[in-house]
């Protein structure tokens, strides 16, 4: 369980956007997550200590702990669900992001491909962080909008990020090097991309971008 399981129904609770069935669901959630750690640290104690009486334990840890997954798993798929996340950007935002996104465009130094990008993103108290893309007659030095803005949020403090907007002719997804980067700071990044051309949006998850991700959790400790 990271730490931001924890943070979350705090961070709802500051957001006047969230529902309250939303924070009872982050607190089930956390609540879970505790549970099954800590019967996963209390069985492994158990084997360790009593090894030759677990014969006796095994049946009622076992079912203990399939009932706990169970519950566990409930709560996170019902928290998966759109409708009901947390940190769910407001109407509001979601407007102030494109705005802000299809203006940092005009800012886009890209002289050599002529594809000007902008990009948004949203942090938990409500501020917008922006980047556009900037290239380099050296064309692999190129940085693209999202990871300046992303790069911008980290100078600026933050470490997590609730949604990022990014305009482009054609409203293209962010690259697999972008999509890579801003797996670091959490994979429910909600990823709004914008036709600056026709306003037509597409809405996804980053985890839904960067399937199996590799992320920091992957690296020993
Ligand atoms: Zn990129």
């Amino acid at each position: 369980m990271t730490q931001s399981n924890w943070r979350l129904p705090l961070v709802a609770f500051r957001n006047p956007s969230v529902r309250s069935h939303q924070v009872v669901g982050a607190a089930l959630n956390g609540l879970a997550s505790y549970l099954w750690e800590a019967t996963q640290i209390a069985r492994s104690v158990i084997l360790f200590r009593f090894g030759g009486a677990q014969w006796r334990l095994e049946p009622r840890c076992k079912l203990f702990l399939r009932s706990l997954l169970v519950f566990r798993h409930a709560v996170m798929i019902s928290n998966s669900d759109d409708d009901t996340a947390l940190d769910q950007p407001s109407e509001d935002e979601w407007r102030r992001l494109v705005h802000a996104a299809v203006t940092a465009r005009d800012s886009a130094y890209a002289p050599h491909s002529h594809f000007y990008v902008g990009a948004a993103l949203l942090m938990h108290d409500g501020r917008i962080v922006e980047g556009c893309n900037v290239e380099n007659a050296s064309y692999s030095l190129t940085q693209c909008a999202e990871r300046v803005a992303a790069t911008s949020a980290i100078v600026a403090g933050y470490r997590h990020f609730r949604a990022i907007a990014i305009a482009s002719v054609g409203g293209a997804m962010p690259c697999g090097a972008c999509r890579q980067f801003l797996a670091e700071f959490g994979l429910e990044l909600r990823v709004l991309t914008i036709d600056v051309i026709d306003g037509s949006q597409e809405k996804r998850r980053l985890a839904e971008l960067l399937p199996d991700a590799f992320c920091p959790s992957d690296l020993p400790d």
